[in-house]
């Protein structure tokens, strides 16, 4: 779940280990900046602005044609993730916020179903196994989100070092638990700091009893309905979430272009109008880039792609 840094590199360990069947869920596109970091991408990737799952895909075909790739080009909300995790025997966090990883972690002990948290930032990275009813899930560890102003990769940066080894952590543990090697797996939270040469670990052998995910079995980021317009994090941009409205992007070029520049493949368009930039996904979903302002994304999009 999730094809930026942390995604690429567990994707690309995987798939060069022969697991059969990777299915790689993204909601975004490819974009230079993202080079640094995101090791299965290339500069061809980003001026195509390719989905970032379609691009995996590609690349993960051309060095071993013999496993099955699932792209998904999506957001995961409580809406879509039964259909978008249906069937995965293990489900990996690429993801980079803890409003994905909480309805994960719900979706992962609501099913029963293993999962692996990794994240990192700036120097830092984090990773914990989590085996619904036999470790602590991500609630027992963290009740809440942490709070206050969170460090991202766009504001903090991050060393690619830093979440390699998070990655190379997460991938060995993930084939350990598809082998069934069950008694080698790790059983803490790890953390470490490549910068400061500082490593911890705490316990995350047991559930805690009084966890409201895994002991009373509540699932509220699950019950929780998706939100129309999510600013994403540090990106001066915003998400327009649309409920399904698929749009035919040649189409939707040819009535753009008087308004500003186009251009569209068969995965995106990208439409420049003033200081915005709008990316348009078949689905009707876009990511708009030049404000964090919700309502002047929506009425970007209203006037331009619909109401
Ligand atoms: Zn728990």
């Amino acid at each position: 779940m999730g094809c930026g840094a942390t995604g690429s590199a567990l994707a690309s360990l995987l798939a060069r280990s022969g697991v059969g069947t990777i299915r790689i869920i993204d909601r975004d596109y490819v974009e230079a900046s993202n080079l640094q970091r995101q090791t299965l991408f290339d500069e061809a990737d980003a001026s195509e602005s390719l989905p970032k799952p379609i691009a995996a895909a590609r690349k993960i075909a051309a060095f071993n044609s013999q496993i099955v790739v699932e792209p998904q080009v999506a957001d995961l909300t409580p809406t879509n993730i039964d259909s978008l995790l249906a069937g995965g025997m293990l489900i990996l966090d690429g993801t980079d916020n803890f409003e994905a990883r909480y309805l994960i972690n719900d979706y992962a002990v609501k099913n029963a179903v293993p999962w692996i948290y990794t994240g990192a930032v700036g120097s830092y990275g984090v990773t914990v196994n989590i085996m619904p009813g036999r470790t602590a899930c991500l609630a027992c560890i963290f009740p809440e989100a942490p709070g206050g102003a969170l460090e991202t990769c766009d504001t903090a940066g991050i060393l690619n070092s830093a979440v390699n080894l998070a990655a190379s952590i997460a991938a060995t543990e993930a084939l350990k638990l598809l082998v069934g090697a069950e008694s080698q797996l790790r059983r803490t939270l790890l953390c470490f700091d490549l910068w400061r040469n500082e490593r911890s670990e705490i316990s995350a052998a047991k559930p805690r009893p009084d966890c409201r995910t895994c002991g009373a079995r509540e699932f509220p980021h699950l019950a929780g309905e998706g939100r129309p317009h999510i600013t994403l994090c540090g990106r001066n941009s915003v998400q327009i979430h649309e409920r399904h409205r698929p749009v035919d992007l040649a189409q939707m070029s040819e009535r753009l272009k008087i308004h500003g520049t186009v251009k569209h493949n068969e995965f995106v368009l990208k439409f420049w109008h003033d200081r915005y930039e709008m990316t348009l996904f078949p689905d009707g979903r876009a990511i708009i880039k030049g404000t964090s302002d919700t309502a002047v994304a929506r009425s970007l999009y209203a006037r331009y792609i619909g109401n």
